[in-house]
């Protein structure tokens, strides 16, 4: 439910704050995250003309491509009385919103077939969802040849296209533009709308610093490349230190390059080069090698929590060393509940010795000196903070720009688990204790019941806008952590009372709420009762929701120490995840992919939308998330370690990158997700941490707060 109002709200976000955010191009093709076709486009032919298609959508081509690994391809035949066309459309993704103004389209064009420069397609572009204005292609190629990549630079203005205000430029088309009914094959790449054109220098050389082999990538990295004028590192690939061949390409914010090589005990060598904004290439780097290794149970999980781990580490926010929304996307932006996940996250990484003690605690330090001059809300944090300022960001629009409690419960959750894993007796450590203790104290959850009358507690509040959004915080989901600091705050508590009064409410209210999200009065009391698959479920809406319910209030508070009149945690929260598991199993929509070792239906990046999933077919998208099984490691271990090696072995070759599992892919689709999201990575390197040792639960119960919280529930009666 959170996600859908994540999904409602998203587009209305405005560009007032965005003056701190380096720009994007936008990028209509840059590479293909999977083999085959690419999934933005769209191909339309009436006959004797005709286009190559996979199943309506451009070939992608893994042979031919100007950037690493691939290209699309646009093989056509043009006849009279025919037509054919090809669109890329142009896909929004999560954060890239503050784009270079608009004044060339430009691509690079390879044409692998006897064409004349008269035979080559009418290119087009649409504003908004207007039709496209055609132009014959010709008249933009300069010095034509064949079998050899040319860059096309197209001035909007030149064809008739002043953006004004908002407009963009949402479809770029290919179409038939002669008559020879021969047949012709094109390749196109970097199809994309830029500011600029120019030469740019690039000063510096490029240089790989490190390889290390897992059992099928290898990781490389490099410094970081601040030069304006570098717009890609582009990385070759060896298996003899002779013949290098181009594998990808990296943004200049990413200082690693993952390569799945998808073999296991080889030797592979690696270079590097830097690409300038006009696509200039330096000469290559030294070469550095490394090999793959076959990896046993407990190394496959090292691996994983490792590049979880990086999201937050290397993947930072620079000002605060915060979480980031999702990468990529916007690079100023911290979003506060994936921080808490991330601190929790970070306490994984020293636990698992990828950095010392004492760099964790300088990162604790940085995080605990920002975020006490960060913007706060009667002590709470709003759900983005802009990481130049520490002022909120509205991102999800103009009525957001208050405090967000739920997120502040998972910034605090991993707070209060960071500051037991301190040691109060070492000075440095000690002045970070006293600063998240001061900031656990200010929240002031009681003033989130808007008036005394209230029995629950209120997601938003907004400085200007008070209690507009009004959103009650009523359980079965994400928000069981919000109640349970709430009650066991020092300071400013909720009485315990609200746990059954609130989170758990049996009024008519609460049972209305839980109806019209879950579609069904299954749940509508909070608990349910009912068995589903063969699993019974005590307490859950509908047949338990998304498995983010499972996951985001539990990755710190225990759920085998956690019990209430109708169920233990540790038993629900398991079953939740078996009913989960043997939906997926059961697969009654057929989705490709999903069985035994592709389970877990939660909230993640969809085609065109973030959607939260669930085990119910009107909320199966065909998604697979790897954060669904793998953040379920302590409930369902065989399935969630089955799932990982399948996720890794199987479809890693797409599904994994710098920092580990993207966010989601679909198979109906040949479908990946651009991003890593930041509530999404976390999770799966604590709760993979909770399943081995018990380290965040326990840190995170030692808190004598939530103790004594936790008893006064206890006593509690529904
Ligand atoms: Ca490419």
């Amino acid at each position: 439910m959170k996600a859908v109002v994540l999904a409602g709200v998203l587009i209305i976000y405005g560009a007032l704050a965005l003056s701190q955010e380096p720009e994007y191009n936008r990028i209509f093709f840059e590479n293909s995250p999977m083999a085959k076709s690419f999934f933005y486009t769209k191909t339309v032919y009436r006959s004797p003309s005709w286009i190559r298609n996979v199943a309506g959508k451009l070939p992608v081509s893994d042979s031919i491509f100007f950037t690493p690994p691939n290209a699309l391809q646009l093989n056509y035949i043009s006849g009279a009385q025919g037509t054919w066309s090809a669109n890329i459309q142009f896909k929004d993704i999560r954060g890239q919103d503050n784009f270079s103004e608009a004044v060339n389209l430009t691509f690079h064009l390879y044409v692998n077939s006897e064409t004349t420069v008269d035979e080559l397609p009418a290119v087009g572009l649409s504003l908004g969802k207007n039709a496209p204005v055609y132009s014959s292609l010709k008249q933009f190629v300069k010095d034509y040849r064949v079998r050899s990549w040319i860059r096309i630079i197209i001035p909007l203005r030149k064809i008739g296209i002043n953006l004004t205000g908002t407009e963009q430029i949402s479809v770029v088309s290919f179409r038939q533009n002669d008559t020879g009914r021969k047949e012709h094959n094109l390749f196109i790449d970097q199809v994309e709308v830029v500011n600029n054109v120019h030469p740019a220098q690039i000063k510096s050389v490029p240089e790989i610093v490190t390889a290390k082999g897992y059992e099928k990538h290898v990781d490389i990295t490099w410094e970081p490349q601040p030069d304006p004028a570098i717009r890609y590192i582009k990385i070759y690939r060896s298996s003899d230190n002779t013949n290098f061949y181009p594998v990808g390409i990296q943004s200049p914010f990413i200082s690693r390059y993952a390569d799945f090589t998808d073999t296991t005990g080889k030797e592979f060598y690696y270079k590097i080069s830097l690409l300038s904004t006009d696509y200039t290439e330096t000469s290559l780097s030294n070469s550095v090698s490394a090999a793959t290794r076959s990896m046993n149970d407990g190394e496959l999980l090292d691996m994983v929590q490792e590049a979880h781990f990086r999201y937050y580490w290397e993947g930072a926010e620079k000002n605060s060393g915060l979480a980031l929304e999702n990468i990529h996307g916007r690079r100023n932006m911290i979003a506060t509940g994936a921080s808490g996940f991330g601190i929790m996250t970070l306490l994984v990484g020293a636990e698992r010795k990828l950095i010392t003690r004492e760099q964790l605690v300088q990162r604790f330090d940085k995080i605990t000196t920002f975020l006490e001059r960060a913007e706060k809300f009667h002590g709470a944090f709003s759900h983005f903070i802009d990481g130049a300022t520490g002022k909120v960001e509205p991102f999800f629009g103009p009525r957001d720009n208050g405090a967000d409690l739920v997120e502040t419960s998972f910034l605090a959750q991993g707070l209060l688990a960071a500051k037991q894993f301190l040691n109060p007796s070492t000075a440095a450590e000690k002045i970070i204790i006293d600063r998240i203790d001061k900031i656990w104290r200010a929240i002031e959850w009681n003033w989130f019941r808007k008036d005394e009358k209230s029995k629950f507690l209120f997601w938003h509040w907004s400085p200007n806008q008070g209690w507009m959004m009004n959103h009650k915080l009523i359980g079965w989901n994400e928000t069981l952590i919000t109640y349970i600091l709430a009650i066991c705050s020092p300071t400013h508590a909720v009485p315990a009372s609200f746990y059954y009064s609130g989170w758990a409410s049996r009024s008519e209210e609460a049972q209305k709420y839980r109806a019209g999200w879950g579609q069904t009065k299954d749940g509508s009391m909070y608990t349910n009762g009912k068995i589903y698959y063969g699993v019974p479920l005590k307490v859950g809406v509908s047949n338990g929701g998304p498995l983010f319910f499972v996951h985001y209030s539990f990755l710190g508070l225990d759920p085998h120490r956690f019990t209430d009149a109708y169920t233990n945690y540790f038993e629900n929260n398991v079953n939740i995840s078996k009913i989960n598991y043997r939906y997926c199993v059961e697969n009654p929509k057929q989705n490709i992919g999903y069985g035994p070792d592709a389970w877990g239906l939660t909230a993640s990046d969809g085609l065109w939308s973030y959607q939260a999933d669930e085990p119910v077919q009107r909320q199966d998208h065909g998604k697979i998330t790897p954060t669904g099984a793998l953040a379920s490691f302590p409930y369902t271990p065989a399935e969630s370690m089955n799932a990982l090696k399948n996720y890794y072995r199987n479809y890693g070759k797409f599904a994994w990158g710098e920092y580990g599992f993207y966010d989601a892919f679909n198979l109906n689709e040949n479908w990946r997700s651009e991003i890593f999201m930041g509530l999404n990575q976390g999770p799966i390197a604590v709760m993979i941490e909770n399943y081995r040792s018990g380290l965040i639960w326990n840190l995170f119960m030692k808190n004598p707060e939530i103790q004594e919280g936790l008893k006064k529930i206890a006593a509690e009666k529904p």
